[in-house]
């Protein structure tokens, strides 16, 4: 029966806004299968392939079931056909007939998987049974899921999504939220993803309203039905009713106002009420995202993730393509300053591109990301270096150093850099200077550290977001915890106060490029802490500026120090939303 009443689903907000629009079930399903030829030496190799996509899927249908079994309506249906697939995953038809096509007809396991669906189905077909042609299609879906899982490589799930769209879909990663529009994407809402995951950072970037964590998300509505995404809240709304619609209708138009207000204020120069400059500056995930640093006022890039580069994509970039995207960059960005941070993946940010360079992990988040990855990996190191030394002769360039922990760390890149430029001079390339060399710090050794490398560093940017991770151990990308990560912890504070104090000391500039810089609330905290620079997505740089330009930084110091004070996390929480309703707005 067709149920037309409103429908509401609780999650957290991991982006802010309201959107409305039409929703966009995005399915496992539609992926273009290549089909080749394998010698039979490499049989066992493709069944190890097989077997690594179908343990890939299994962690990933638990993951999905955990979640639905918190859920308040329709857990059961959905847990039993998580169940199901589950079943279907191993020793069942499905996957001896997959085994069986790699070892006899000798063709990759993508192509095994479709040939096997199809047989399948075409069997249950062929009983005329309308359960039995539910479960073909379950079968399917199964394949499907382990045909994008032995893919890697994301094809565009958005590709047909229609205009102004809220996206519902099991998760998102950074690949997938890279290829988002914010004129065709309106927002989304998942099941798994926490608030402080890339995939969250990137539609903050984006301005696309995002939920996660909502379990039978999809459960009663189907694709074209109004959503409305309240992505403060953490709420979804299905098929709303007239008061409803009108309400957040308002609010979006409310929205609108207060984002132009706020965008007269981007020549007003970032200056406390005492008269000190403050360097606000952008975060760049995307290319695309030039148009709005340059709207927003920013002096400067004071974070590039230079992971947009390997996303997406069967083949690592070479140096001479990174050279020419930067080169690019830096010349849209007129004489802006650009820190550019080597290559962060690991973790939970993955470039399917690298394989099993980067390889399956029991502690992602620990494991071999970021620095200790190019250190391992000497070759993309250096073409990564190459490329930015090359692009630095076309503009201010600094280069940062992700997920530092050690002070050798910091020695061994720049060795590498000093033997880059040798290797360019060698190529007829002669550089006039070396850029400024900085560290992350985002993990508690590095900051615990700050005095001993702000002697090898040029300057430090400070990532809050690790930095809350690794001092906290909450994994940042996992709903299920998301709410025990918290930046303003005491410990995570103190850590902060430390590397700034250390950077004063040295007298190196101190950046923070965590997401808690383009959080006003925190502005006058972090001025009082010592900072002076601070680098977020362009979209919320005009309310921190609004911020600025209405403290004086003796008051933020002693407001600082109160906080430092407090050894509760909610009483801090409460003196920041306290002060911050304070300011005029
Ligand atoms: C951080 O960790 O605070 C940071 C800015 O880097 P990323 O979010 O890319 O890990
Ligand atoms: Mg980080």
């Amino acid at each position: 029966m067709k149920n037309d009443a409103e429908h509401k689903g609780i999650g957290i907000g991991i982006a802010p806004g309201v959107a409305i629009g039409p929703a966009f079930i995005i399915e496992q399903s539609g992926v273009p299968v290549p089909e080749y030829d394998i010698p039979s030496v490499q049989v066992e190799k493709e069944l190890k392939r097989l077997h690594g996509a179908i343990a890939k899927v299994q962690k990933h249908l638990a993951q999905v079931r955990q979640k639905a079994e918190s859920l308040p309506a329709g857990a059961e249906d959905m847990t039993l056909l998580l169940d199901a697939y589950k079943g279907m995953l191993s020793g069942s038809r499905l996957v001896r007939g997959v085994e069986e096509i790699i070892a006899k007809q000798r063709v990759n396991a993508e192509a095994a998987i479709q040939k096997q669906i199809g047989a399948l189905k075409a069997g249950f077909a062929a009983m005329n049974d309308p359960y039995l042609a539910a479960r073909a299609d379950d079968v399917g879906e199964v394949g499907n899921r382990l045909i994008r899982a032995l893919l890697q490589q994301n094809y565009n799930p958005f590709a047909d999504a229609p205009e102004g769209c809220v996206i519902l879909a099991e998760e998102i990663t950074p690949a997938d939220a890279a290829l988002m529009s914010p004129g065709r994407v309106a927002g989304f809402a998942t099941v798994l993803g926490g608030a402080e995951g890339h995939a969250a950072i990137m539609a903050r970037a984006l301005g696309i309203p995002a939920i996660s964590g909502v379990g039978a998300l999809t459960h009663g509505i189907r694709t074209g039905d109004t959503i409305i995404i309240d992505g403060r809240k953490g709420e979804i709304i299905a098929r709303p009713d007239a008061v409803t619609l009108q309400h957040y209708r308002q609010e979006v138009s409310r929205k609108k106002q207060e984002d132009r207000r706020l965008k007269g204020l981007r020549d007003v120069p970032a200056v406390t009420v005492d008269g000190k400059d403050i360097s606000l500056q952008a975060n760049m995930e995307l290319p695309r995202d030039v148009d709005a640093v340059l709207e927003s006022g920013a002096v400067g890039i004071g974070l590039l993730r230079t992971e947009f580069m390997f996303m997406n994509r069967p083949s690592l970039p070479d140096e001479d393509e990174q050279y020419h995207a930067l080169r690019k960059m830096i010349e849209k960005l007129g004489g802006m300053q650009l820190t550019i941070r080597t290559l962060d993946v690991g973790g939970e940010k993955l470039a399917s591109a690298l394989g099993e360079a980067v390889g399956e992990s029991a502690n992602p988040a620990l494991g071999l990301r970021a620095i200790r990855l190019g250190l391992k990996q000497p070759k993309l190191l250096d073409a990564q270096l190459s490329a930015i030394l090359r692009a630095s002769m076309h503009g201010s360039v600094r280069i940062l150093i992700p997920m530092v922990s050690s002070v050798a760390q910091m020695h061994a890149v720049r060795a590498r850099i000093l033997q880059a430029e040798r290797r360019l001079h060698r190529r007829g390339i002669k550089l006039k200077g070396l850029p400024p060399l900085g560290a992350m710090i985002e993990i508690p050794s590095a900051a615990l550290m700050a005095d001993a490398l702000a002697k090898v560093c040029d300057f430090f940017s400070i990532g809050s977001n690790d930095l809350t991770q690794y001092t906290l151990a909450i994994d940042r990308g996992d709903e299920r915890v998301a709410e025990l990560y918290n930046p303003f912890h005491p410990a995570v504070l103190r850590l902060i106060q430390f590397t700034a104090a250390a950077g004063w000391r040295a007298n190196i500039p101190v950046s923070l490029c965590g997401e808690i810089a383009g959080d006003a609330r925190a502005t006058a905290l972090l001025l009082g802490l010592g900072l002076r620079e601070l680098s977020m997505s362009p979209l919320r740089l005009p309310a921190v500026k609004n911020e600025v330009t209405q403290v004086a930084l003796p008051h933020a110091a002693e407001f600082a120090e109160r906080i430092m004070n407090k050894t509760d996390e909610v009483e801090i929480m409460t003196m920041l939303k306290e002060r911050f309703a304070g300011t005029k707005r």
